[in-house]
């Protein structure tokens, strides 16, 4: 194509996603172009956007922590957000440790910590038949072991008391605020990834409960949770035994209970 031709097509993208009210048309306009390979695949990545799939849906990965990792349709999209409790995770695990993501969707958090660090043995599980194909994608070749099932219940059963980073985005929002989520979450997202039950915090309980089972001596669970539940997701670990502490990061409002 010419590069005339090029820049009037880049135009008229714009246009279409300022008017479906996307906030960063010209950068989502140039990545569209970018990762279609053809005019009319360029047409098909616009509409589904327009219709509003979430951006990294479209494309087919997201960037976490500075690299790409595979995000297919019904997978719940990494966040910012999340790459602090991989930060986190990234600075306690040793060579050699067992790490385990829960409610893992993309598996993004246990592979990007298995990227920076080297030898680790990653496993994530999730329930969801679209993020265990997903998580494959981004896990297998760094070495890790996908599970399908609920939370703890396909983990094999020689990890019990050897897991030394245990890591969890699991949904923590309450059931009635849902509805009022942004429409690319609450459309295009699996509920089941966002839905934490009445007061948001259902899936932390069933996560803290068996925590202690499955840590090793010394062990970490890492939790993300909000701001405002965050005293609440800590109470919840210290209750099955755990020592708590609260870390946040102001740059992207992200708040991870960290519990041993
Ligand atoms: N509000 C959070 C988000 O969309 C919810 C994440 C979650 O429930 N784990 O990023």
């Amino acid at each position: 194509m010419s590069v005339e031709g090029e820049s009037r097509l880049l135009t008229d993208i714009i246009t279409e996603l300022r008017a479906a009210g996307c906030v960063f048309a010209e950068d989502e306009a140039e990545l569209l172009l970018r990762t279609a390979g053809t005019r009319a695949e360029l047409a098909e990545l616009t509409r589904r956007r327009v219709d509003g799939l979430p951006l990294e849906v479209v494309l087919g990965w997201a960037e976490f922590l500075g690299d790409r990792f595979v995000v297919e349709p019904g997978v719940f999209v990494p966040r910012r957000r999340s790459e602090f409790l991989a930060e986190q995770a990234i600075s306690l695990a040793r060579p050699g440790a067992v790490v385990v993501e829960l409610c893992c969707g993309s598996a993004a958090i246990v592979a990007a910590v298995a990227r920076a660090v080297e030898r680790i043995e990653p496993h994530a599980c999730d329930i969801d038949p679209n993020c265990v194909r997903c998580a494959r994608r981004n896990l297998t070749d760094l070495g890790g072991t996908v599970h399908r099932g609920d939370l703890y219940e396909p983990l094999p059963g020689e990890l019990r008391g050897r897991v030394e980073l245990l890591l969890a985005n699991a949904p923590y929002v309450p059931t009635d605020e849902i509805a009022s989520m942004p429409p690319e979450a609450r459309e295009h997202e699996p509920p089941v990834a966002l839905d934490g039950g009445t007061d948001g915090l259902d899936v932390h309980r069933a996560v803290a409960a068996e925590a202690p089972e499955w840590l090793s001596p010394g062990g970490r669970l890492l939790l993300e949770t909000s701001g405002r539940q965050a005293e609440r997701s800590a109470a919840i670990c210290a209750e099955y035994g755990l020592d708590t502490r609260v870390a946040r990061c102001e740059e992207t409002d992200a708040t991870v209970v960290v519990a041993t």
